[in-house]
């Protein structure tokens, strides 16, 4: 367990956006939020999601080249494998992590002497909820 890493203002302002966001957000999402609080440039923006990202509170979604809060209980490096579903339909993000996808991982870098650096997985799909409102969507047109 690492300690809590000392935040500047700035990087306390950018992960209090993304964890009171829903969704993930981009780096200019990120700044309009935060005119008020003084961010002017992305570029300050960029320079605390560096920070973020290292120390694993925040994690980058490539695919939406977008960023979310760590949803962790516990603060977890930057080079641990991080899972993540991606809904489709509502942009729900669901963070999990699996010992036995890291460790498969692991032993494949390890034979073919692959020096990792980060391992994100993205999972793109629909959600037990939206699924279940395509699902009844679908069972009123047939009923109608
Ligand atoms: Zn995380
Ligand atoms: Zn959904």
């Amino acid at each position: 367990m690492t300690p809590k890493p000392t935040l500047t203002r700035n990087q306390t302002l950018v992960l209090q956006t993304l964890t009171a966001a829903v969704e993930p957000l981009s780096a200019y999402a990120i700044l309009d939020r935060l005119r008020g609080e003084g961010f002017r440039a992305p570029l300050q923006v960029y320079r605390a999601l560096d920070k973020l990202l290292e120390t694993g509170l925040v994690h980058r979604l490539d695919s939406l080249k977008a960023f979310v809060a760590c949803s962790h209980p516990h603060q977890h490096g930057g080079e641990e494998m991080v899972a993540f579903a991606i809904c489709e339909s509502c942009g729900g993000v669901w963070e999990f992590s699996d010992s036995k996808i890291e460790d498969r991982f692991s032993a494949w870098a390890e034979a073919e002497g692959f020096l990792t650096r980060t391992t994100t997985l993205e999972i793109s799909g629909l959600c037990a909820t939206c699924r279940q409102r395509a699902d009844a969507a679908a069972a009123a047109e047939a009923g109608a």
